[in-house]
């Protein structure tokens, strides 16, 4: 389609990074592209009525924040441990060497209230599988996960077995 070009054409690769043998999806290019970025978040803001935007860090932040004034939902972040201010609650996940833990604020979403969660690149779905943990356990309702683009080859929808994803392009 129109949209999948759009995005593809303005995802640029970078062998590599962060380390040998892994190719990175740099969005930046879209970003930059104020056709493309507007289009990317209308369409990640139209599919679902929801209270509450949460946005992955770091980049997720950056499509998050405006899917939400788009959706006229708030916004919440999840964050890595030690960024947020207030009492939080935590998941821990594994990733290839080691494991991270993310945190979102207790009070972040009054009970029930119905959330998208949204990042830039699903890709093996750790990061996506704790978001989803986090935002249960604060007392909210998962409506989907939306993201840019899904990496099919690392089978992350395989963890997200429960959950609604939607992904503007698969490769
Ligand atoms: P996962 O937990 O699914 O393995 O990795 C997804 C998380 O790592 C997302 O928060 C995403 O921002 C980041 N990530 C992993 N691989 C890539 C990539 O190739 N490009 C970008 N932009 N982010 C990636």
């Amino acid at each position: 389609s129109d949209l999948r070009t759009l995005i593809l054409d303005r995802i640029r690769d970078v062998p590599d990074y962060p380390q040998p043998g892994v190719v990175f999806k740099d969005i930046t290019p879209l970003l930059a592209d104020p056709k493309a970025f507007a289009a990317v978040v209308d369409e990640l803001a139209g599919a679902y009525r929801v209270d509450k935007i949460v946005g992955i860090e770091a980049r997720g932040f950056i499509l998050a924040a405006p899917v939400a004034h788009k959706a006229a939902a708030g916004f919440v972040p999840v964050r890595k441990k030690g960024k947020l201010p207030a009492e939080t609650l935590e998941e821990s996940y594994d990733l290839e060497y080691g494991s991270a833990v993310i945190e979102v604020h207790r009070d972040a979403f009054a009970p029930g209230e119905r959330v998208l969660i949204v990042d830039d690149v699903l890709a093996t779905g750790g990061t996506a599988r704790a978001t989803v943990e986090l935002v249960r356990r604060a007392g909210a309702e998962v409506v989907a996960i939306a993201v840019l683009m899904e990496l099919a080859f690392l089978n992350g929808r395989e963890r997200l077995d429960d959950v609604e994803v939607r992904s503007l392009v698969i490769v």
